[in-house]
């Protein structure tokens, strides 16, 4: 199969031909019909991630069709249009037992742990755990666009975040996680505000459900100016980007026992960042990390997008062929525009 390879962190990736993977006897081999573009594999690729192994294919954010199952596969068949969560649960361990399949104890990660999806063919194994089946009206792109962001911003705003209709929702960073996270908290009936360096994303963020906006470029207290919006401070926020700063401030945004959650990976030199801990202490503030979805959390969201409530499509950017998925990849870590760029041509 064609397959974007790369033999040394932080060198060019090249469009290789490599031997079509078999399936594990819990596993699958997914066609990858699409495969998104995002920051993490940018990560993966300068070798900022201690799990993965070289020569290695990245991409974790796909859709496609089932070709091939395990002798153990019991839901799934050849022919079946699916996508997967970025975290894939093992299925056996205590919490994946508990249905915390998202932050499983011996979780593979597409992409990081093992080869990726942007290649002609992917196996992703403990089938039967974590496949989800694709609604006939969706596009394949769409359902690409899920499987990391999208999920991710879900369960943060629904499920960490506890977001209830009314409250207020400060979302810092309007890339992909932010956006969509939007998205999800207005759906949901809360008060949204955007808050990003650009007016550019601002104005995107409004059109999808933000009330207000700030541009933390031009606003020397971004903290003071939801305070001032909220008339107290957000109920719940998200740091979106993961950066010292907007994690602060997605603290200390807080009104009295406001929820925060970060998404946004801290890494490297930003791992520890600083928390404004007498503040958590005399308000009652919440942290809480997100991390993925889980595959049987997908029907709520699955259903909010077939009714119209959420649109996930408005978040699918530039459409790119595998050949232009190296490049793509490389500037992954200087720039990401509006919207999640896609591989639909392999
Ligand atoms: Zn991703
Ligand atoms: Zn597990």
């Amino acid at each position: 199969m064609k397959a974007v390879v790369f033999e040394k962190f932080g060198e060019t990736p090249t469009i290789q031909t490599v031997p079509d993977p078999e399936p594990a006897s819990e596993g699958v081999v997914i066609k990858v019909e699409a495969t998104g573009l995002c920051r993490s594999d940018w990560h993966g690729w300068m070798g900022h991630d201690d799990g993965i192994s070289l020569p290695h294919v990245p991409g974790h954010e796909l859709a496609g069709v089932v070709v091939a199952a395990g002798s153990q596969v019991t839901r799934w068949k050849v022919g079946e249009r699916v996508t997967v969560p970025f975290a894939v649960g093992c299925g056996h361990c205590f919490e994946c037992s508990s249905g915390n399949h998202q932050v499983c104890e011996h979780q593979s990660q597409p992409g990081f742990t093992a080869w990726g999806s942007f290649a002609e063919y992917v196996a992703i194994d403990h089938a039967d755990t974590n496949l989800v089946r694709l609604p006939d009206e969706m596009e394949f792109a769409t359902a690409a666009s899920l499987g990391c962001r999208f999920v991710t911003s879900f369960r943060a705003i629904v499920d960490q975040g506890r977001v209830t209709p009314g409250e207020w929702v400060a979302v810092h960073g309007c890339g992909g996680v932010g956006l969509s996270a939007i998205m999800i908290a207005s759906a949901m009936g809360a008060n949204v505000i955007a808050i990003d360096l650009t007016d550019e994303k601002l104005d995107f963020a409004s059109k999808i459900g933000a009330v207000a906006t700030i541009n933390a470029s031009k606003t020397p207290n971004v903290v003071k100016a939801v305070k001032q919006i909220t008339n107290g401070g957000a109920h719940m926020s998200m740091d979106a980007l993961g950066h010292p700063t907007t994690s602060f401030n997605s603290i200390a945004n807080l009104r009295r026992r406001g929820r925060h959650v970060q998404v946004g990976l801290m890494l490297g030199d930003h791992a520890r960042p600083q928390i404004p801990m007498d503040k958590v202490i005399a308000f009652e503030l919440e942290i809480r990390g997100s991390h993925g979805m889980q595959a049987y959390r997908y029907q709520a969201m699955m259903e909010m997008i077939r009714n119209g409530k959420l649109k996930p499509e408005l978040l699918v950017g530039k459409r790119i062929s595998l050949d232009e998925a190296p490049a793509a990849l490389m500037a992954m870590g200087t720039f990401e525009g509006i919207g999640i760029g896609v591989v639909t041509r392999f």
